[in-house]
């Protein structure tokens, strides 16, 4: 492909739907233009992802839209509901999972888990992204690319016009979706469980309001005779889904849900789901999908990083999805910032895979348990792996621990590979440690400073990277990370422990240029 005449950009992003624009608004939080291209011509029509995990929020506080975030989700859905089962809505109860989404996890995070779909977020991370320097183009689609030593050529055509534009690009991020055409095309795998349903989301209409009886609820599991799967409605409650996953026999189901739809076909399932045949219901809309849980066998290929969908597929069971794709673009947002700087080497880019690649492989496995516990219990829960709590899965992932790739966040205080934990430093102002993180690497230290705020500066000066210092000055707060008041961690840019000693070292800039060094895979 001849090079000429063509434009020049850090990193180009395939897809910008959640995981894609995540990307953009990160890299620009860290200053890095990003070029994002869309086939879709705006924003998320259809609602899909709608609980955000308490991680995820603390990602969108950190760049400075969380309570527009929470703010905005007020208007679509009651917040702290429940997640339960039901044999209809009007009918019997079977099984409450969580009875209240924010109960009893309210300890571990300056912010909450909220409940807000794509529709809704997508313009929220769009407005801010561009505000960051952020180019989104929708209705373009990226129709080729080659990579060499130092690059990637992509060629990306606009939909309505049919104009095509060479891009140059240092790196490429594949945001495009479980049916991801780069990941094909870079020959990459999936391994996994497979698809195990060609599932359906139907969007509809109807005064449900009734039938909730006053139940504040999020998630609606239906497991009946005729159909398994799960409602989600919004404010006022007069629209809503029913995703549909099997039908028919619950020991031996038709797992092919999507095809042969008729309108018909839709409103009996809805009827039935809701319990209730008389209540007037109108189809939006029909959205197929398959359930499957699979990761890909890699995430990145030279200069092309896999993240969201790309990398792994995984059933909506436990709302992963889609805050695991941006967690990946967390993960690799100020890596990709710290090399395109010339701060650091390549060899800082491997890290993501060989981190995010375990995190994906659990999170999928963990919605594969919830699928079959709840949805489908005639896959068999032989060799399925036990449902750890949803917040272990959630915030309490870990990085390179050999412990694991997962535990109860209130339990890692400080240990490397761990993220760094939520205290207060000022409660009635809502300050907290992990305001101190996010943009640059931080050295927090105890009350005594053992020569560690020098032990900073010149690792910041040797490396020629911000170091920002940070003293814990309570005893409480060092032993929440886990360290005497002489002791100090290394907290990377994306507010994971880096490296960590519990009391005061011989020499603190060479402790901290070996950690900097660890952290930064020199
Ligand atoms: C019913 C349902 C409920 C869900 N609920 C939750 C939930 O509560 N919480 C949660 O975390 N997850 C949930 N999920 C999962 C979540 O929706 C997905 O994980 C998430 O949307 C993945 O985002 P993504 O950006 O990686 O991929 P996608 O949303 O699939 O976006 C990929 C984008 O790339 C674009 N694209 C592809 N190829 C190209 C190309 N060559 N050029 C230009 N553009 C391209 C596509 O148009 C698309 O918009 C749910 C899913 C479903 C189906």
């Amino acid at each position: 492909m001849a090079i000429q005449n063509v434009r020049e950009i850090p990193v180009l992003i395939v897809g910008g739907s959640l995981v894609g624009m995540s990307t953009a608004l990160l890299l620009g939080h860290h200053g890095v233009r990003a070029l994002a291209v869309e086939h879709h011509r705006g924003t998320a029509i259809h609602p899909r992802a709608a609980q955000i995990t308490q991680r995820t929020m603390e990602v969108f506080r950190t760049v400075g839209i969380e309570q527009i975030i929470r703010r905005k989700s007020e208007q679509q859905f009651v917040q702290d509901g429940a997640i339960m089962a039901v044999e209809t809505l009007a009918g019997k109860e079977l099984a409450w999972f969580i009875s209240n989404l924010n109960e009893g996890i309210r300890d571990v995070s300056p912010t909450e888990r909220v409940f807000i779909s794509q529709s809704l977020l997508e313009p929220l991370l769009k407005a801010k992204a561009e505000e960051l320097g952020a180019e989104l183009r929708f209705g373009t689609d990226m129709v080729s690319f080659e990579q060499d030593a130092t690059g990637v050529t992509a060629v990306l055509r606009h939909r309505d016009t049919g104009e095509t534009e060479t891009i140059r690009a240092s790196y490429m991020v594949a945001a495009d979706g479980a049916h991801s055409r780069v990941r094909g095309q870079l020959g990459i795998g999936m391994r996994g469980r497979g698809a195990f349903s060609n599932s359906v989301t139907i969007y509809f209409r109807a005064n449900v309001e009734p039938l909730l009886r006053g139940r504040n609820l999020s998630v609606i599991y239906v497991s009946n005779a005729t159909l398994r799967g799960f409602l989600r409605f919004e404010k006022p409650f007069d629209s809503g889904f029913l995703a549909i996953n099997a039908l028919g026999d619950p020991k031996n189901p038709i797992t092919d849900v999507s095809t042969g739809l008729t309108e018909e076909r839709c409103l009996e399932w809805i009827r039935v789901a809701l319990g209730d045949n008389d209540i007037p219901v109108t189809v939006d809309n029909v959205m197929p999908w398959k359930a499957e849980a699979d990761v890909a066998d890699r995430f990145r290929e030279g200069r092309v990083f896999l993240a969201g969908d790309s990398a792994h597929v995984m059933p909506p069971n436990g709302g992963f999805g889609g805050n695991t794709g941006v967690q990946d673009a967390h993960n690799l947002a100020w890596k990709l910032a710290l090399v395109l700087s010339g701060s650091t080497g390549e060899g800082l880019l491997s890290s993501y895979e060989s981190e995010r690649r375990p995190v994906g492989e659990f999170t999928a496995e963990q919605a594969y348990s919830r699928y079959v516990t709840r949805t489908a219990p005639y896959l068999g829960t032989e060799g399925i792996q036990a449902v750890a709590n949803d917040l272990d899965v959630e915030v309490g992932y870990c990085y390179g621990d050999p412990n694991g790739v997962h535990e109860n966040p209130r339990e890692s205080r400080g240990r490397p590979g761990t993220r760094a934990p939520h205290v207060w430093l000022d409660e009635r102002e809502g300050v907290s440690t992990l305001d101190r993180y996010g943009r640059h690497f931080v050295v927090l230290t105890g009350s005594v400073d053992k020569g560690w705020t020098e032990g900073a500066s010149a690792i910041a000066q040797a490396f020629g990277i911000p170091v920002n210092v940070h003293t814990l000055d309570k005893a409480a707060l060092c032993d929440a990370h886990g360290i005497s008041s002489s002791g100090a961690l290394l907290i990377r840019p994306d507010g994971f422990v880096g490296w960590r000693t519990k009391a005061a070292v011989k020499d603190p800039a060479a402790e901290l240029s070996a950690a900097m060094n660890a952290a930064l895979r020199r």
